[in-house]
């Protein structure tokens, strides 16, 4: 047995039965060549003890896990950029097998890169090493950052010669393992409401209120819509927080469990710029950072839409309702966590929110809190350190004072904390393009994997510091 005790297969997505996914098969690459194994991730779910060899045959050639029926590519349709398109589903990937993790939740491995399956529009079913690096990349960057994310578990290096029209060809090839928590996305609800089939609807809204929101009673299809709406409120009021912009947020990548995954062109904010938009096809900023949360409502209109067949709509309606004061909650809670400062109640709380967003506002400063603000208290104790540099002017004026005001007014008494390294700026948890651009080139030009393996290390050292804060 290749795996551990801890290892608890439990493919629950199979029971939903044949309407809702393909059996297909996995491509056959012509090399394997392990470039990341989350050895931290596979521990989770008791996949850690896997040799190298094992790793490659379940993670690259997909030879099914123990208590695992084989690939099923899942289907779904989707608007993208508010298009409905029905022909979706997935075309590069599938599930691979479903586990429960040390908190007993239940994750899904999804690939992506596996080859063709009856859902790939005449493209080739691959993915390129540079976009699998990437989703490496915006995984655990947000996973440091404390936003709910799909975590990179295994990418393998393929040995294909990819032509992509945007990027030089041709291109490197990987196949890519994704630990997630739920690949049951709004458009998973979206086809079966196309297909005027309520009762596939309903098994589908039963199958996610039981795993995924057992909270929510039997029947409850408007608790459960509200269960989504709360959790894709925190996911987007994290995601800005984070100065994150996911850059595609069509129905089909969104999920049930309000947990990001799938990153194709995603960016950081390189300085404040609400417009700022990530994906270079997005021509009319749809996806805009601001517009993140008109977004995702928008999505979840959609879902609601699609329950409707089987719910009350006044119910739905009202469920949907909830998302603009839960994310506003969720953004203020999000921005206490960032700047590592406690709770005051809700109108201090908002003060802060608000006169930090303003001062990145009239700054245009990236959003480089914590090694700023650790700046910043410093700066306050000795104001000659604070007022060098290029940032100089962000210590002078009314917003500043208003800021450090608010700031303070939480933190009075300058407390350990934010002499602990996540706060202390020793790792700036941003990634910036350039960053991505230079990891990327090491391993292309010069298949050097130096730079990105160091950077996976301290963004799990960020993230295990942010846990024992
Ligand atoms: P994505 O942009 O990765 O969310 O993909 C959107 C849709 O296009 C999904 O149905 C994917 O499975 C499909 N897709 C994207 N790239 C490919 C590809 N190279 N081959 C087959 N299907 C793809
Ligand atoms: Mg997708
Ligand atoms: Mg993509």
């Amino acid at each position: 047995m290749p795996t551990s005790p801890t290892y608890r297969p439990e493919p629950r997505f199979f029971d939903l039965g044949e309407d809702y996914g393909d059996a297909v098969l996995p491509a056959d690459f012509p090399e394997t060549r392990l470039r990341v194994r989350n050895d931290r991730a596979a521990a989770t779910v008791g996949l850690d003890t896997l040799t190298d060899a094992e790793w490659i045959a379940h993670f690259g050639r997909f030879e099914p896990l123990p208590g695992q029926p084989g690939p099923v590519a899942m289907r779904y349709h989707g608007h993208q950029f508010r298009t409905y398109n029905p022909d979706l589903g997935d075309g590069r990937g599938f599930l691979a097998a479903q586990l429960r993790d040390d908190q007993g939740r239940l994750l899904d491995l999804g690939t992506k890169g596996s080859g063709q399956t009856p859902w790939s529009r005449g493209a080739d079913g691959r993915l390129t090493l540079k976009g699998g690096v990437r989703e490496v990349l915006a995984a655990a960057m947000l996973e440091a950052q404390g936003v709910p994310t799909s975590r990179a578990l295994s990418l393998i290096e393929t040995g294909e010669a990819l032509e992509r029209g945007d990027e030089p060809s041709p291109t490197r090839s990987a196949v890519l393992v994704r630990l997630s928590h739920s690949h049951v996305r709004f458009g998973t609800f979206q086809r079966t409401a196309y297909l005027e089939r309520p009762d596939l609807t309903a098994a589908l809204a039963e199958h996610a209120r039981a795993l995924y929101h057992p909270s929510v009673a039997v029947g409850d299809v408007p608790g459960l819509m509200a269960a989504i709406v709360a959790a894709s409120a925190r996911l987007t009021a994290r995601w800005v927080a984070a100065g994150f912009v996911h850059g595609v947020l069509n129905t089909d990548n969104l999920n049930v469990t309000g947990e990001s995954f799938d990153y194709g062109p995603w960016r950081f904010l390189p300085h404040y710029e609400p417009g700022f938009t990530a994906a270079y096809f997005d021509q009319f900023g749809l996806y805009a950072f601001a517009r993140q949360p008109e977004a995702v409502f928008w999505a979840l209109t959609q879902l609601g839409g699609a329950l409707k067949p089987i719910a009350d709509v006044g119910a739905l309606t009202e469920a949907l309702n909830g998302f603009g004061p839960r994310y506003i909650t969720e953004l203020r809670a999000a921005f206490l966590e960032r700047l590592g400062v406690r709770s005051l109640g809700e109108a201090a709380d908002q003060r802060l929110v608000d006169t930090t967003l303003a001062l990145l506002r009239e700054s245009g400063e990236a959003l480089r809190w914590e090694p700023l603000f650790h700046d910043w208290f410093g700066g306050f104790s000795s104001s000659e350190r604070a007022l060098r540099g290029p940032r100089a002017r962000l210590y002078q004026g009314e917003t500043f004072d208003a800021f450090r005001f608010a700031l303070f007014e939480h933190e009075p008494d300058r407390p350990e904390r934010l002499e602990h390294p996540v706060f202390a700026g020793v790792e700036p948890e941003e990634m910036l393009i350039d960053e991505v651009e230079t990891i990327w080139a090491a391993i292309d030009r010069a298949d050097d994997w130096a730079p990105f393996h160091a950077k996976l290390e301290r963004l799990a050292a960020v993230r295990d510091a942010r846990q024992q804060v």
